[in-house]
């Protein structure tokens, strides 16, 4: 309640702005992941690592726009491509060199030959989902429990289900994510647990059109994949001739030059990205083999938009890919993730407190927990939710910005330094305290 009373307090005028702001937007915000308890904090400006709200307190970022800003806001690289590209126009709907430049560095990243681009996540893994159906003639898409890939349809399916309404483990309901979507959404959606190759091939049969998954769960924490999952997965998908789609939104260009799929090995047939990618423009793309590029290019599956490959998002696409995070960009990135980490390991084990850190390339997290989590029914059941809370609070309060979800990762960006780093673990290690006296 104190916390909760500052944060009212220290954030004032956010709260001025959300009366106003509700009553032409429902819930006073543009997309409902900007909500948040008890108001949304307006924000600004942002510069390097540090954001500032409308009340003046400044806040060093660790949320980075949901982790697009790995390359740190108002990047000077970033500024100057966007700013040029401006004078030369900013959309033809018609293609430029950038997109052919963009899609060659995403090529020699993940290595798949063919790309197309998309102007969000959501599209980028509705194309798949269309690639994945049209190329199989087959209805059936396989998800896994508790992970969001965007607001179409097929997938917004078990996305956050309710322990009274996802049913038993061994066969999951698929529970629809709100309402609005046609009667049999839910029924061309099997759901199943993450990390389990053997409930995956209990799922699959000679209707399951494609498997989407991300590698690693990126939105109960980080739930990274066990030892052979993946693998096991592109077995199973191969052997059934199910489409592999990784859905790399949050992964894909921020844990590592080729993401998830450089990290672990494993090719899906198609990769979803957005987010990093474009550097904070909206943007995104879908890598795919030959076989799914050539229903494209026939016609056959529909792959389009008016704003897809913007000039101006290719040019900050360009410059946040080539630029600014090139192979040394990483390799700082993952260094001060695991110094971050270690910090934060450090504070857990002298305070005792029930928690452990994850951390994946540029993102990482505390987990309220002591015992790992392997699965969505693992985070409703084993995380200290009260914990997190505080937390999360106790962090806004003390000048770190953290995602509106409590559940979701800090992310780095190049222009974090030693003293943000730092400063983390020191509000960390005061709240230890505080919660542990
Ligand atoms: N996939 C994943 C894994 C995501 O985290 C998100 C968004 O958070 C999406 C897809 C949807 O992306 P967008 O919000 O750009 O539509």
């Amino acid at each position: 309640e104190r916390e909760r009373a500052r944060l009212l307090e220290r954030t004032a005028k956010s709260g001025e702005y959300y009366e106003r702001a509700k009553a032409v937007m429902p819930g006073g915000v543009p997309s409902q992941f900007q909500k948040n308890d008890p108001w949304p904090t307006y924000l600004t400006h942002g510069r390097g690592s540090q954001v500032w709200d409308v009340d003046g307190n400044q806040y060093t970022d660790f949320h980075n726009g949901f982790g697009v800003m790995c390359v740190g806001h108002a990047n000077p690289t970033i500024a100057a491509a966007v700013k040029a590209r401006m004078d030369e126009g900013t959309h033809f709907a018609a293609p430029t060199e950038g997109s052919i430049i963009v899609a060659e560095e995403l090529r020699r990243r993940w290595g798949l030959p063919h790309w197309r681009f998309t102007n969000s996540g959501t599209e980028s893994t509705m194309d798949a989902i269309h690639l994945a159906r049209g190329h199989t003639g087959r209805d059936i898409i396989v998800k896994i429990e508790g992970t969001y890939h965007g607001h179409h349809d097929a997938v917004m399916i078990s996305v956050k289900p309710s322990p009274e309404t996802m049913g038993d483990r061994s066969h999951p309901n698929p529970v629809p994510y709100g309402l609005g979507f046609a009667p049999g959404t839910a029924e061309n959606t099997r759901v199943v647990p993450f990390n389990d190759a053997e409930a995956l091939a209990g799922a699959l049969d000679e209707r399951v059109a494609g498997v989407i998954m991300e590698p690693a769960m990126m939105n109960i924490n980080i739930v990274p994949p066990v030892a052979g999952y993946l693998d096991k997965v592109r077995e199973l998908c191969s052997a059934n001739g199910t489409v592999m789609i990784y859905d790399e939104v949050k992964t894909g260009a921020a844990v590592a030059a080729g993401g998830m799929t450089e990290l672990f090995g494993v090719t899906p047939d198609v990769v979803c990205l957005a987010k990093a990618m474009c550097g904070g423009l909206p943007g995104g793309a879908i890598g795919m083999t030959d076989e799914l590029a050539a229903l494209i290019e026939a016609g056959q599956v529909k792959q389009q938009g008016t704003f897809n490959g913007n000039p101006l998002t290719m040019a900050a696409a360009q410059a946040t890919l080539l630029d600014v995070l090139t192979a040394d960009a990483y390799k700082q990135l993952h260094a001060a993730n695991e110094k971050l980490m270690a910090g934060c390991d450090r504070v857990i084990a002298e305070y005792g407190l029930p928690a452990h850190t994850v951390g994946l390339g540029s993102k990482g997290c505390v987990v309220m927990s002591e015992t790992p989590v392997r699965e969505y029914r693992d985070y409703l059941t084993v995380i200290h939710h009260d914990l997190t809370d505080l937390a999360w609070l106790y962090h806004m309060n003390n000048g770190i910005f953290m995602t509106p979800g409590q559940d979701e990762e800090w992310t780095l960006s190049v222009l974090h330094t030693d003293a943000d780093l730092q400063r983390y673990v020191d509000v960390f290690e005061t709240f230890a305290r505080e919660v542990t006296n």
